[in-house]
């Protein structure tokens, strides 16, 4: 076995060497998609049999992500590894690092900052950047005290595991909030924030070189649906000094964290025209996913040169998209796919599906993106297009 102390430099990975995925759903999908067509082989840690980016992927090993013998034949043949999603064992990433010696970007360490809501927030305060009234509940005991600071409306949420709004639960007032704890005692532990009246959202997503070069993509302005992502905008329809904000407060936690590869930082835009940081993924964001058709360079394909050790493109401005997120709900009850004829008449359009199988409510199945010069007119057609797919009225969207 091979040891290479993480301190060493990496040389760049070159096209025909193997590079490691840690997770196989859509996100990594795109990757491996990326990594392929620039002439990398990828294999694919996942243990879903069918893992959408397993379709594409050289190789897949289907099994948990901690499994020894699988993350030794990553190790031992896999000159750079990468994650799709912030659920990846951080021990395991470190294990490929440092017993093996693969270059692993992110590192370790900012993966497990992402992966925990507590140390998150935390770790946005400690750059001195902004973030919601919120209080920390370790044990049963923090609750009583915790409770005394906070405004409610609040929203508790797990601080692990947690995504498109799973593990959240909303409660109007401090006795509510005390009986769901006490009802759902592992929920603990969690941070619990005050529900914010938000004007809109934004994201950021950029990428960072092992020198600290940075690329951001423009930024992103999101729309979400019952805590999961509905409809992003691209660009952001924000004052250019909130976009300008939400991007050096994305490069600051960057730098920070001494990043390498893609990653996303949400942002809350209030209604009193300030910004404060929500969350961030140490990885490519759904709300980017507008980038793999609009532009000249994808977020995925940012990724693979910055697994790979090279310098992160300057995507070029795009003048209007929107991606609107396709969910499990829109199937019928049979698994009868929608009316996609809807969107494929259309030339200004593209459609996404992830090859999943089973379609399910909440579930992300595919997305649609919509491309033009006229900001106006491209979200007219994406709610028109919607509209004509879902069956729903335009009204239901706040646009
Ligand atoms: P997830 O990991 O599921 O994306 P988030 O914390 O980003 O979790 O929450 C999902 C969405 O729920 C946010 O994008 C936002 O629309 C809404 N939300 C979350 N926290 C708050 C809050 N404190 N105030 C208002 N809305 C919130
Ligand atoms: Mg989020």
């Amino acid at each position: 076995m091979q040891h290479k102390p993480d301190a060493t430099p990496h040389t760049p990975t070159l096209p025909g060497a193997t590079l490691g995925l840690l997770g196989g759903g859509q996100l990594g999908r795109y990757f491996v998609i990326a990594a392929r067509t620039a002439g990398y082989e990828v294999w694919v840690l996942d243990p879903d049999p069918h893992a959408p980016a397993a379709h594409f992927a050289s190789r897949h090993l289907c099994a948990a992500y901690d499994d020894p013998e699988a993350l030794k034949e990553l190790g031992t043949h896999c000159a750079a590894i990468t994650t799709e999603f912030e659920n990846t064992p951080a021990s395991a990433m470190a294990q490929l690092a440092d017993q093996y010696g693969c270059a692993v970007r992110p590192s370790a360490q900012a993966v497990s900052i992402a992966q925990d809501r507590i140390r998150e927030k935390q770790f946005f305060q400690l750059c001195g950047l902004p973030v919601g009234n919120y209080c920390v509940i370790r044990s049963p005991a923090d609750i009583p005290s915790a409770f005394a600071s906070l405004s409610f409306p609040a929203i508790i949420k797990t601080a692990r595991f947690g995504y498109d709004g799973k593990g959240q639960v909303r409660v109007a007032h401090s006795e509510e909030a005390l009986q769901v704890l006490q009802n759902n005692l592992d929920f603990i532990p969690c941070v619990i924030e005050q529900q914010l009246d938000l004007a809109t959202e934004v994201s950021v997503v950029l990428g960072r070189s092992e020198s600290g070069e940075i690329q951001c993509f423009p930024v992103f302005e999101n729309q979400h649906k019952d805590g999961i992502l509905d409809i992003s905008i691209l660009p952001a329809r924000v004052d250019p000094k909130i976009a300008e904000q939400a991007r050096n407060m994305a490069m600051i936690v960057a730098n920070k964290l001494d990043y390498v590869g893609v990653m996303a930082v949400e942002f809350f835009v209030l209604k009193e025209g300030h910004i404060l940081l929500n969350e961030m993924a140490p990885r490519p964001h759904n709300s980017g996913h507008a980038t793999i058709d609009a532009g000249t360079c994808s977020q995925f394909e940012q990724q693979v040169r910055l697994v790979c050790g090279f310098a992160p493109e300057n995507p070029a401005p795009v003048p209007a998209a929107v991606m609107v997120n396709l969910l499990g709900d829109i199937w019928g009850g049979d698994g009868q796919a929608p009316a996609w004829e809807y969107l494929l008449k259309n030339s200004q359009t593209r459609l996404h599906l992830y090859g999943k199988r089973e379609p399910r409510k909440g579930r992300k199945m595919g997305h649609f993106t919509v491309l033009g010069a006229d900001q106006d007119q491209v979200i007219d057609t994406a709610l028109s297009l919607r509209t004509a797919l879902l069956g729903h009225q335009k009204t239901d969207f706040n646009l």
